[in-house]
């Protein structure tokens, strides 16, 4: 057991769940943060933001009802037109769900025998944090080592500066007590993708204002055009190849003005313009720690800085935006620091998912990849349409797709595009995680009649004589 002294600062999955590790192996631990416990992971993003789709998925599964045989009547048998969101009630279980979930995180960490501090933290040095209370105290922490868990912010403009109102940014729309009109979402990446596909749900009208071809630029394509259709089809208007130039408000309108000149009007707007480094004035550079492009800190694959004791995790170091990889990092440099077992961060080992509806989930080698020539694998992809569950179901849109090494018939990759493929994925990632072929994905059970029947269906299909 060690008694090394460990001081985090920010209180994110970067930090938290490398705080946990760093306890189990005997160290002092001592985390840092300004916002609670959780980070934006738990109070601003992740967990919000699935929390609302919660919901959004309920009312969508409502107005597929109908199609089973399920009708709605009001009090008087009358059949009813409508099922309506009331935005306020979600707005507080959002924000409940997030403050329970940051208590139980910090009640975890104080039972571990984590000090939890809460201010800001900076370095003066590699082997010393300064904090800055939130009553203007201010301590020095000594440390063997020292981990960087900042996180990141919404990127604005300043052509769009949200007014936490009407111009929003996504850490802002849980204080909405209206219900928007017409919603305006800039940005189509995954997490412009997954506010716009939740407020349709919701039963808002909502305009996307993507500047490329398609949205999810950095997803699957074939899995991004499925989405894109689903969202057309309800009622989405996506406006591609439209860049935003700057979004102003006038009273109760928004207006968000293309580089084409076009503009387009609404009641509410969200920016999702990508996110920056919370790593300004933290003293990293005079402690020798080395910045990217962008201020994002340099790590290794075993989260070491270019300062010696001084590791990061997570967003700030930019190098996967998900509360998994950040928790990732964050265990692997305790066990790195503390001496204990370690396997270098591999990102090909990674799944994720976006949150639409439906949903798109992937692991591994991607067909980006194989397109390219980085790998050469073959691909089968299986519409879930011919799925005797998803009939069933009512489901027709979505697929799965798997890539496999020619020769040895290794899994690498998969996509699944479907409701909940964030748990059906599970299975491909353990395929590609444990080097298991086709064939031995194929030859598990599967149960009849389950989605997941699609995943050893299209492994039985890479079966090669
Ligand atoms: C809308 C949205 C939805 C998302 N959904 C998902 C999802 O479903 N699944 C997923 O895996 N990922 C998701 N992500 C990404 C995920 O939220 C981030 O990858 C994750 O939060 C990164 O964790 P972190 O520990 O690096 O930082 P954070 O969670 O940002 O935590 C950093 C903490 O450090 C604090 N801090 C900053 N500076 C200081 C300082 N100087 N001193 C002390 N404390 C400081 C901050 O206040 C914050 O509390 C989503 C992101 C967004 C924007």
């Amino acid at each position: 057991m060690s008694s090394e002294r460990v001081v985090i600062v920010g209180g994110g999955p970067g930090g938290y769940e490398a705080a946990h590790v760093a306890a189990q192996l005997g160290a002092e631990v001592t985390i840092v943060d300004t916002d609670g416990i959780g980070g934006s992971a738990v109070l601003t993003d992740c967990v919000p933001s699935k929390t609302l789709i919660a919901t959004a998925e309920v009312m969508s599964e409502l107005e597929g009802a109908a199609e089973l045989g399920v009708n709605f009547m009001d009090h008087e048998g009358d059949a009813a037109t409508s099922i309506r969101v009331d935005l306020e009630r979600v707005n507080a279980r959002v924000k409940q769900l997030a403050a329970d979930q940051s208590a139980d995180i910090e009640q975890r960490l104080t039972r571990d025998g984590v000090s939890v501090l809460k201010g800001r933290g900076s370095l003066a040095g590699p082997d010393r944090v300064v904090v800055q209370g939130a009553d203007g105290a201010e301590r020095v922490l000594r440390a063997d080592a020292v981990l960087i868990a900042t996180g990141a912010a919404p990127r604005t403009l300043p052509s769009a500066q949200p007014d936490g109102e009407r111009i929003l940014t996504w850490e802002q729309v849980y204080d909405l007590d209206e219900v928007p009109t017409d919603l305006i979402v800039v940005g189509s990446g995954v997490t412009g993708a997954e506010f716009a596909s939740a407020y349709l749900n919701l039963g808002i009208p909502v305009t996307l204002v993507s500047s490329r071809d398609r949205v999810l630029p950095g997803e699957d394509a074939e899995a991004a055009a499925v989405l894109e259709e689903v969202l057309t089809r309800r009622g989405m208007n996506v406006l591609s190849r439209s860049r935003m130039e700057s979004v102003t408000r006038d009273g109760d309108v928004v207006t968000v003005r293309l580089t084409d000149g076009k503009e387009v009007q609404g009641s509410h707007c969200i920016l999702a313009l990508g996110s920056v480094p919370n790593t300004a004035e933290l003293g990293l550079e005079e402690s020798g720690v080395i910045l990217a492009d962008g201020g994002f800190v340099n790590v290794d694959r075993v989260s070491r800085t270019s300062a010696r004791g001084v590791y990061a995790a997570g967003d700030c170091t930019g190098i996967l935006m998900l509360a998994s990889v950040a928790a990732m990092q964050g265990r692997i440099a305790m066990w790195h620091f503390l001496g204990d077992a370690v396997t270098p961060l591999d990102l090909k080992k990674v799944s994720s998912n976006v949150f639409t509806a439906p949903e798109i989930a992937t692991v591994g080698w991607s067909q980006n990849a194989v397109d390219a020539g980085e790998i050469q694998a073959e691909v089968v992809m299986l519409p879930l349409s011919g799925n005797p569950r998803a009939k069933m179901q009512g489901v027709r849109d979505g697929f799965v797709k798997l890539f496999c090494r020619p020769g040895t018939g290794i899994v690498v990759g998969g996509v699944v595009v479907a409701p909940r493929a964030s748990e059906l994925i599970h299975p491909v990632s353990v395929a590609v995680a444990e080097s298991l072929t086709a064939d031995q994905l194929a030859h598990a059970f599967t149960v009849y009649p389950s989605m997941s029947g699609s995943i050893a269906e299209a492994a039985r299909r890479l079966h090669r004589v």
